[in-house]
């Protein structure tokens, strides 16, 4: 802890730029100079690229693209979201870390992170394949709303993923009802909402987003490569991993108290500048019924209002869409 304490000091002190010298990093963390040298190895070993300068001061010349917390939390503008961040370089499912995390007392806004994660989960059990580049993460929330908001928050964290990924790429990812994000017609990023409740509250709902960032095409597996792509495969190169990660955890935050604030309107009118899925025909499979027309608009609540042939329309809460050709 009080390493990781000395670590971030160091760092602090190496982002203002330039060369600082090692009695200065030394006064910065309240340590020894052996003790800073320590720690710069330490760095180094994170992936961060420091030099040691002839009159002995050290210069970061390179950040890593890392998930790591002394990576990530710098330049963090957050109030709650992502105040206490908890990385796995491997997990078996970020949501399962965060729950058990929530269960144990953590505070609103604790965030996981994962470089890979092993058994990561889709809607209705399916699975969630986490790439090599991607990121995977989940976050916590426990708002003091009704358990029926919770597909709201798949539409919350959508458009905050592709706020965050629209400002590191020139091609405009777009929203499918209710939780893939989507980049030239293929997924980059799947959403998951979970939570625990009672009859009248959520207790805490845990928001999972899988993201196919700096994944080279050649990664992308065969059986999938139909459907989904990556932010790198589609703009020819890498963006910022964690500086995605600081936006869109800024950007959860502020659709995150709108939606406290006021109710889901915000939310749904940058949703719907975002939108794919809407004047589309589509196909819905809602596990009861298979429902096929035109994809009108989404409600107040979040809700998809679908209109078949016959001109009846059906207020979707959740389904399987395929997008059918444009009307
Ligand atoms: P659909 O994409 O068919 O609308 P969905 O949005 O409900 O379904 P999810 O359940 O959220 O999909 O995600 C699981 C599905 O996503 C898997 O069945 C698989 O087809 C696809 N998938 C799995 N991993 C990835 C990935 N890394 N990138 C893109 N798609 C993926």
């Amino acid at each position: 802890m009080q390493d990781q304490a000395s670590k971030e000091r160091i760092l602090h002190a190496l982002l203002s730029g330039g060369e600082v010298s090692g009695q200065s990093l030394a006064d910065a963390a309240g340590i020894s100079r052996t003790a800073v040298w320590k720690h710069i190895s330490g760095l180094r070993d994170l992936g961060f690229s420091i030099q040691a300068g002839a009159g002995k001061g050290y210069r970061l010349l390179q950040t890593p693209d890392s998930l790591h917390p002394l990576v990530v939390r710098p330049g963090l503008t957050t109030q709650t979201l992502g105040q206490t961040l908890e990385y796995r370089e491997e997990v078996d499912s970020t949501q399962r870390v965060l729950r058990e995390l929530a269960r144990d007392g953590s505070a609103e806004g604790c965030v996981v992170l994962a470089e890979r994660q092993m058994r990561g989960k889709g809607r209705r059990e399916r699975g969630w394949d986490s790439l090599p580049g991607g990121v995977a993460m989940s976050v916590l929330f426990t708002p003091r709303l009704a358990p029926d908001r919770i597909s709201q928050f798949l539409l919350l964290a959508g458009v905050a993923v592709a706020e965050a990924v629209n400002g590191q790429t020139k091609i405009r990812a777009g929203l499918k009802w209710p939780n893939d994000v989507l980049l030239q017609g293929k997924k980059i990023g799947g959403i998951l909402a979970e939570m625990a409740s009672d009859a009248e509250r959520i207790e805490h709902l845990i928001l999972g987003m899988g993201l196919n960032l700096n994944t080279a095409p050649q990664n992308i597996p065969p059986g999938i490569r139909d459907s989904a792509t990556s932010v790198r495969a589609e703009c020819g190169g890498p963006i910022s991993r964690p500086r995605l990660v600081r936006d869109l955890l800024a950007r959860l935050e502020h659709y995150y108290f709108r939606l406290l604030q006021s109710d889901f309107s915000p939310v749904r009118q940058e949703w719907l500048r975002h939108n794919v899925t809407l004047g589309r025909r589509v196909r819905a499979d809602t596990n009861n019924a298979v429902l096929e027309g035109l994809a009108a608009d989404i409600d107040h609540t979040g809700a998809l209002l679908l209109q078949d042939d016959s001109g009846t329309t059906h207020r979707l809460l959740a389904a399987d869409i395929s997008l059918r050709s444009k009307e």
